[in-house]
């Protein structure tokens, strides 16, 4: 489906009614169009269109849960639709998206959304999602004093009259559609700065439940680490303006952009638990959600079937970040896991959901990705420059796949295509037979695509041999008693001797 226009502004006016859960609501949608065009707004169940002023040129109809509406020439269209109702509330967030609605362990309302899968229509009258970025978003909320308001961006204002606060966030960074949020609580607040390479500072914002302010300041003691080793990574956080925040929400996290959702409970570990014995040394959902800062949030997939870079390369960042707090022996371990949950049954690129494989298989993808450089620096700054090069972007998985062709030798597009369009990665197939001297090894992989081409090291010496297979036999001697077998640690393979 192609996109038709161009959506600039939003300006929200937003009233929860916590006591039966509706809404009453206003949204102001800019758009820019280069011709006469049609698209569609999409209005989530329980959802009502109150009443859509428009302008001159602008016409609608209401089909269900559509409003399809055109325009008849070039220009700026705004319009304004007051909707009202009781939008579906999420069953099993961040999963199974939609507002949700709470009370915290002192019985005060707590309301949030996330509605990555479903769609932001959910809870406003919106485009589909992944068509569309908005270039500035103004987000205003009413509602009773005693609780505050978090949403993307910058504090505009906050008033309070009487029982109620009438607060507004503002971005104005580009921002997936589902990545725009609404966080009312009862919330604390607290800040600090980071001190950047460049001598700038960085507003650091924390959002937790009154009663879990302590534990928070314990907790978020490693947001400064994590986004140091970030920033030097993948460069500046991309949305200085904003700063950066972490609100607290009543599902496990999600990459709201500039008010990172954080549900994990303020422990390490997913949730106090891990599976790598790496992961326990630090908090999953904080550095996996705000590595969606980078990956999701500036370098965004431009259609639903790119989603899966965002999720590899924020995958991938978690070891990154846990290269650059517990070293690379750690970071090796930390990815490695990963294999553990990897299912390879259905392609990453495919009809079928891959589940956790976008996740898993593709960051063990940009690891093996990572050993095409000759040295970690040529990697690193690989890795930064793409980071640099396509921030506040829309990648589709060719340009990413172009890129990296262009700017790593050694890589072509069959190596991605490989990853992505086959349920099994990379089968290496290979003889050792011992000579009077040493071993000849014998090697090819067995479902290559054509033109297919990996790094396999080869732990018998030091250093490790490393050998570029394809799907053709090759072979190589080396001398000494020790067999040579496949390193599985460095490149993502499985093997078959
Ligand atoms: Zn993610």
């Amino acid at each position: 489906m192609g996109k038709s226009g161009d959506l600039r502004t939003l300006l929200f006016q937003f009233k929860p009614d916590f006591s039966n859960q509706t809404i009453q609501a206003s949204v102001v949608q800019t758009w820019q169009f280069a011709k006469a065009d049609t698209f569609t707004l999409f209005v989530g169940e329980g959802l009502k269109i109150d009443s859509l002023k428009h302008p001159e040129g602008f016409t609608w109809k209401r089909n269900g849960k559509k409003i399809s509406c055109s325009v008849d020439s070039a220009g700026r269209y705004t319009i304004q639709l007051y909707y009202s109702g009781k939008p579906i509330a999420a069953k099993n967030p961040p999963w199974d998206g939609g507002l949700v609605w709470r009370k915290d362990p002192s019985g005060k309302n707590w309301l949030g959304v996330s509605c990555q899968g479903q769609g932001a229509y959910t809870w406003w009258p919106a485009p589909l999602d992944h068509l569309q970025e908005a270039d500035t978003v103004e987000f205003t909320a009413v509602y009773p004093s005693d609780l505050f308001f978090k949403g993307n961006g910058e504090l505009v204002h906050n008033w309070e009259y009487g029982n109620l606060r009438t607060t507004t966030w503002q971005t104005t960074y580009p921002i997936n559609l589902y990545n725009i949020t609404v966080n009312i609580a009862d919330y604390e607040h607290f800040s600090e700065k980071l001190l950047r390479a460049d001598g700038s500072e960085l507003e650091i914002s924390y959002y937790p439940l009154r009663v879990n302010l302590e534990k928070a300041k314990k907790q978020f003691q490693q947001t400064i680490p994590m986004l140091k080793c970030f920033e030097n990574a993948f460069g500046m956080y991309p949305c200085s303006n904003d700063g950066f925040s972490v609100v607290e929400t009543a599902y496990a996290g999600m990459e709201h952009q500039g008010a990172i959702a954080y549900g994990n409970g303020y422990k390490d570990g997913y949730g106090g638990a891990d599976y790598s014995g790496v992961g326990i040394l630090f908090d999953f959902i904080l550095i996996h959600e705000s590595g969606h800062e980078w990956w999701g949030n500036s370098v965004t997939a431009m259609n639903p079937e790119d989603f899966w870079m965002q999720e590899a390369f924020c995958t991938y960042a978690e070891m990154v970040y846990v290269n650059c707090r517990f070293g690379a022996q750690a970071a090796l371990k930390y990815i490695n896991a990963k294999k553990r949950l990897v299912d390879n049954i259905h392609p990453i690129l495919g009809k079928k959901d891959s589940g956790i494989d976008m996740y898993t298989k593709g960051a063990l993808m940009v690891h093996t990705l990572s050993a095409f450089a000759s040295t970690n620096e040529q990697w690193e700054k690989v890795l930064k420059d793409f980071a640099v090069s396509m921030k506040f972007q829309k990648v589709s998985t060719e340009m990413l796949v172009n890129w990296f062709s262009a700017n790593l030798e050694g890589v072509s597009p069959v190596f991605f295509y490989q990853y992505l369009t086959l349920a099994k990665p990379p089968i290496l197939e290979y003889y050792v037979r011992k000579t009077e001297s040493g071993f000849v090894v014998k090697y090819r992989i067995n479902n290559a695509l054509q033109g297919f081409e990996m790094p396999i090291f080869w732990n018998s010496s030091e250093p490790p041999k490393r050998t570029i297979c394809n799907g053709s036999w090759q072979e190589f001697t080396v001398s000494g008693l020790e067999e040579p077998s496949p390193d599985s640690t460095q490149t993502y393979f499985l093997a078959a001797p």
